[in-house]
């Protein structure tokens, strides 16, 4: 049964998914399939390690064409909701899942199947197995608890990773790279200043920047378009390492 989720391409991700699904994994009790992903690890010869609250990452080297591309953290969850409809027997924590073919889709008989974030996982599997794609340095992410807490992401060691873009690949849609953001934060600073007279001395300069292109934050954060009042800064920054410099006002923002 199990065999013909195995064949469906590309097989390099849905033969680590049949896989994958044979191993329990419930929140809150990730062993077993963490065993799974060490065995796997040392399968392949890669480097792996563990943070203290368990989340893991397998390291696999860039292939020799990306070898100065920055690293890319691959990040999914280990964990799934461990669900049956009322009348089916199922031992989950001792049980993989039976999974089937229906038309277009991979269904589980009764229970829940696990493709979330299963999926990822395997997708992760056959990019760390792969011998033929080329990429920069993994740093493979499994975390776990996601479904019940996120204890995992949540708790990660801020010293396991080093890779600073991350793809998560926990999504509903297959077509679709949704950029966003972890979170917000607004800032209040307050500090205060001498009002003073110009002196004689002194020369006024106005300096302006514009002529950006603008763009939302939100759409448009992977452009790498200049944000003027940060660049402004920048310069005042290097301008007051030769002069002694005052500031008379500073405008930025909408115009
Ligand atoms: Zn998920």
């Amino acid at each position: 049964m199990s065999q013909e989720v195995s064949n469906i391409q590309p097989v390099e991700v849905w033969k680590n998914f049949v896989l994958l699904n044979q191993v329990p994994r419930p929140s809150k009790k990730e062993e077993r399939v963490i065993e799974f992903l060490i065995s796997f690890a040392k399968k392949n010869n890669l480097e792996y390690k563990q943070d203290e609250i368990g989340n893991l990452v397998i390291t696999k080297e860039a292939t020799l064409d990306m070898t100065t591309s920055q690293t890319v953290v691959l990040q999914s969850h280990v964990d799934m909701v461990h669900e049956k409809n009322n009348q089916v027997e199922f031992d989950f924590l001792n049980s993989g899942i039976k999974m089937y073919v229906d038309g277009d889709w991979v269904k589980a008989k009764g229970t829940t199947l696990g493709a979330d974030n299963g999926l990822g996982v395997a997708a992760i599997m056959a990019v760390l197995e792969s011998k033929e794609i080329s990429h920069p340095k993994i740093e493979a992410l499994f975390t776990i608890d996601e479904e019940t807490g996120m204890t995992g992401a949540l708790n990660l060691s801020d010293s396991i990773l080093s890779g600073k873009i991350l793809l998560n690949l926990d999504t509903e849609e297959d077509d679709e790279i949704c950029i966003g953001c972890a979170g917000g934060i607004d800032i209040t600073i307050n500090r205060s200043y001498i009002l003073s007279d110009l002196s004689n001395d002194e020369v006024c300069v106005e300096i302006l920047l514009n002529g950006l292109t603008g763009g939302h934050s939100g759409a448009e954060i992977h452009k790498g378009l200049g944000n003027s009042n940060k660049i402004l800064f920048q310069i005042l920054n290097e301008i007051i390492k030769d002069f002694k410099i005052s500031i008379c006002s500073i405008n930025g923002g909408g115009s």
